[in-house]
C-alpha cells in the first residue's frame, strides 16, 4: 500500500476558474498559465481542463514541446522566450511563440535565419525591474523585429509588479500603464497585459490578451480570498492519522520541543512533512482538518509528519482522514500561517506525493 498521503486534482474546478478569468475579461483572449507543471497540477492534466482556453503559456522549452506531443494545437507561448539559440529552429518548426525580452535574444532571432515564421512578444520593463526593454529602447527593439523576415507578427507585452495592491506607492498599476501606454503608442500589434490579480482586480486593463495563472487552480493572487473571487480549490492535500500520543501537560511535541502542552493533550501523527511539500514554516496554530472538523498543526513539522491537536476531537484517531488544504481548508490560508503564498505551496507539491484526478 502506498503512503495514505494524496494530491487531488479537480479538473471541474480548473474548468470552473478558466470560466471565472473568461468572463471577467469577455473581450479577451486567454493564455492559461502552466508554468512549473501547471503550478503542480500536472501540465498534461492542465492541456485537457484548460481545452477552452485560447492558448497555454508556460517557461520551460521541453514543456511547451511536450504540449505539441500531447495534441496541444492552439497557441503556445513561452514567457521568457528562449535561453538558447540552439531551441530556435525547432520552436519555429513547431509554432511555439516566445516573449522577447532583451536584445541578445533579438540577436541570435536575427542570426538564426529561420525558414518558419515565428510570432513574438515583446516585452516592456514597464516598472517591475525584471525582465524587459525599458520605454526609452521599446521603439528600437520593436524596429529591429519587425526587419527579421522570419518574424510575423510582434505582440506588446507586460507584467504588472502590484496588480493586487493598486495603491502600492513604490510603483502603482496606473503609473505602470501610463509607461506601458506611452512607449507603445502608435506600435500595430496585440496587447498583452494581465495576470490573475489584473483580471480579478481591473477588468478594464484585460486588452487583446489575459494571462490568468494562480486563479485558474483556485488559488488568490491578493486583495481578496480565493472564495470571494468565485473560484474553486483545484488541488485538495490529504492523508490520514498514522499515529496517536496522549500526553501530559508540560510533555513537549517534535524536534526542538518547540511546542509545549499547557494541559493533557491527544496529538496526531499525520503522514505528510515537508518532504511532501507541506511548509516546514507553518506555525502551530496552522489549521488542518480532521476527521471533518477544523484544528491545528503543533509542533515542528518534519520531513514526513506533521503532528496535529485532536484534544478537541474525541471521534479522531487512527486512520482518520486529513485535509492539510484544499476544499475546506483554503490553501493560501495555510500559506499565509507559514509566512508565504499558496502559489508556492501549490508548485512545492513534491514528486513522492501520488496524484489523482477526480
Ligand atoms: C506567471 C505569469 C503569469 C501568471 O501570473 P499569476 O499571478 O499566476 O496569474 C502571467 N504572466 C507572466 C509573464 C508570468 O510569468
Amino acid at each position: 500500500m502506498p503512503r495514505p498521503i494524496v494530491a487531488r486534482i479537480h479538473a471541474a474546478a480548473m474548468r470552473h476558474n478558466l470560466n471565472v478569468a473568461s468572463r471577467a475579461a469577455p473581450r479577451s483572449k486567454v493564455w492559461a498559465v502552466v508554468k512549473a507543471n501547471a503550478y503542480g497540477h500536472g501540465l498534461a492534466r492542465a492541456s485537457r481542463a484548460f481545452d477552452a482556453a485560447d492558448g497555454l503559456a508556460l517557461i520551460e522549452v521541453d514543456g511547451a514541446l511536450r504540449l505539441r506531443d500531447l495534441g496541444w494545437r492552439k497557441p503556445v507561448l513561452l514567457l521568457e522566450g528562449f535561453f538558447d539559440e540552439s531551441d530556435l529552429p525547432e520552436l519555429a518548426a513547431r509554432e511555439i511563440e516566445f516573449a522577447i525580452h532583451c536584445h541578445e535574444q533579438i540577436d541570435m532571432l536575427e542570426k538564426a535565419r529561420l525558414d518558419r515564421q515565428v510570432d513574438v512578444h515583446l516585452k516592456m520593463n514597464s516598472g517591475m525591474n525584471r525582465l524587459g526593454f525599458q520605454p526609452d529602447q521599446y521603439r528600437d527593439a520593436y524596429q529591429r523585429l519587425q526587419a527579421i523576415p522570419a518574424v510575423r507578427s510582434i505582440t506588446l507585452m507586460m507584467h504588472f509588479a502590484n496588480a493586487d495592491d493598486p495603491a502600492n506607492a513604490a510603483m502603482p498599476v496606473a503609473e505602470q500603464i501610463r509607461r506601458f501606454d506611452a512607449a507603445s503608442s502608435g506600435l500595430e500589434g496585440r496587447r498583452s497585459l494581465a495576470n490573475s490579480a489584473a483580471v480579478l482586480g481591473h477588468p478594464e486593463l484585460a486588452a487583446d490578451w489575459v494571462r490568468p495563472g494562480v486563479m485558474l487552480y483556485g488559488g488568490t493572487p491578493g486583495g481578496k480570498t480565493a472564495e470571494q473571487f468565485g473560484l474553486q480549490p483545484a488541488m485538495t492535500l490529504e492523508s490520514e492519522i498514522i499515529g496517536v500520543q496522549r500526553i501530559r501537560a508540560g510533555d513537549a511535541v517534535g524536534y526542538g520541543s518547540r511546542f509545549v502542552a499547557d494541559k493533557d493533550m491527544t496529538i496526531g501523527v499525520v503522514a505528510g512533512g515537508y518532504a511532501d511539500g507541506y511548509p516546514r514554516h507553518a506555525p502551530a496554530g496552522t489549521p488542518v482538518m480532521v476527521g471533518g472538523r477544523r484544528t491545528r498543526i503543533v509542533g515542528r513539522v518534519s520531513m514526513d509528519m506533521i503532528t496535529v491537536d485532536l484534544t478537541e476531537l474525541p471521534d479522531a484517531g487512527f486512520g482518520s482522514k486529513v485535509e492539510l488544504w484544499g476544499r475546506h481548508i483554503p490553501i493560501d490560508e495555510v500559506a499565509g500561517a507559514a509566512g508565504t503564498i499558496g502559489y508556492e505551496l501549490m508548485c512545492a507539491l513534491a514528486p513522492r506525493v501520488a496524484v489523482i484526478e477526480d
